[in-house]
């Protein structure tokens, strides 16, 4: 059965299709490392033709590679784009293998201030050993960016772009620095980790690469760690299958049948969890000891009218000021009865972060402040529960300030 479906919640809940045919109802887990020929010819023929059937799970397993073509599906679902996925050991090897297969010694990589701690790092202290210059820009500003992609004309460039960026929930206009990009022949990689393709597909700007960590909101249950390339070119996807390969930053047969089971319910959760932090963000918004709320949906926020236009809800991340001081965010946190202080986001239950002293501690105070990340201000990710309890939480907490 090939069935095309009309609505991406059915692709979500759906079995990915395997290449080799089997009985069973949910897709077993494929344990085995290694892949055997009928014959030496058949060997021989399987090995001329990497990536395509098994040898390896280094090179590639019907497990990992079913549930990254169900990314690709998911990510170039109603865009023009056919998807070509790539599993990986996690976001930061997703990352790495995408960066490094579009760019070639010499390149100029333009990107934001605001990206997730790790990718910075990632940029800095290893991307740039490969003779990669990397600049980092405010991308929201058209003039600087096209001032940037019109130099040095000698050099190509690719643009790396994460929205809603953390923590702030800025979002960047996909469809005006694509334009921009296919101007000046950059290439686009973007992160596509905090929406997901249920509430933005970058595919439908002309985005050439997206990436994922599987480990938050695609896998949606904190139990594996994991991260998805997908390319809209055969090609791209060639440079980074074997970049994987060789790296062996792949993912593993069991980490790629927990992401699947998870992803079954991911339209549900983004759909619920999205709603959820509405609601909790309206609510905050007028709390007299919360001086600020960053949520794309709500109006006063300074991106609002670009989430609006990109994405199908505003995502299930918010960021707010307590109190006015750090020792202010941190007896909040404490206080916390119900809500889990911990450093990842994308779960099921709401968990809270406290930037300037985890995620932000080596970004210097003053960059901190520049970014709007104050030292009061403290990051959910609103999970499923009742929205109700997560506020008597929060009000609780926030009583003695
Ligand atoms: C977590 C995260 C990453 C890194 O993913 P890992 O799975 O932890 O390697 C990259 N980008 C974003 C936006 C993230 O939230």
């Amino acid at each position: 059965m090939d069935i095309k479906f009309n609505h991406i919640e059915s692709l979500c809940a759906s079995e990915p299709k395997l290449s080799n045919s089997t009985e069973a109802h949910k897709n077993p887990i494929f344990a085995s490392s290694t892949f055997k020929f009928e014959s030496i010819e058949e060997g021989i023929e399987i090995f001329q033709s990497q990536p395509g059937k098994h040898v390896y799970t280094r090179y590639g397993n019907p497990g990992t590679e079913s549930v990254a073509q169900k990314i690709a599906d998911l990510e170039t679902f109603d865009t023009q784009t056919k998807g070509y996925g790539l599993l990986t050991s996690s976001g930061m090897a997703a990352l790495y293998v995408a960066l490094t297969a579009v760019t070639e010694t010499g390149n100029l990589l333009i990107t934001q201030g605001n990206l997730y701690g790790g990718t910075t790092e990632l940029l800095h202290k290893i991307i740039t050993k490969h003779g990669i210059q990397v600049q980092i820009l405010d991308l929201s500003d058209e003039f600087a960016l096209e001032t940037a992609l019109k130099s040095r004309e000698d050099i190509n460039k690719t643009i790396l772009i994460e929205t809603p960026a953390n923590p702030t929930l800025q979002c960047l206009n996909l469809k005006s620095i694509c334009k921009l990009a296919k101007t000046y022949h950059a290439k686009i990689v973007v992160d596509n980790t905090f929406a997901t393709p249920i509430l933005q597909r970058p595919f439908n700007f002309g985005a050439d690469a997206v990436i994922h960590s599987t480990t938050k909101y695609i896998h949606g249950h904190g139990l594996s760690t994991g991260g998805v390339v997908i390319c809209a070119e055969e090609d791209l996807f060639k440079k980074a299958w074997e970049i994987m390969k060789l790296v062996g930053c792949n993912s593993n047969p069991y980490d790629a049948w927990l992401i699947n089971t998870g992803m079954k319910t991911l339209s549900l959760r983004m759909t619920h969890q999205s709603n959820n932090a509405l609601y909790i963000a309206q609510k905050l918004q007028s709390h007299p000891k919360i001086p600020k709320v960053n949520y794309p949906g709500l109006k006063s926020h300074e991106t609002h009218a670009i989430a609006t236009e990109q994405m199908n809800l505003y995502g299930a991340m918010l960021s707010f000021s307590v109190g006015s001081t750090l020792d202010d965010a941190m007896s909040f946190c404490n206080r916390l009865q119900y809500c889990s202080l911990a450093p990842s986001l994308g779960e099921t239950d709401t968990m809270v972060l406290h930037p300037a002293s985890m995620s932000h501690l080596r970004v210097p105070a003053e960059i901190r402040n520049q970014y709007g990340i104050t030292d009061n201000l403290i990051r959910l990710s609103v999970g499923l529960e009742h929205p109700d309890d997560i506020l008597a939480d929060i009000e609780q907490a926030i009583a003695i300030l």
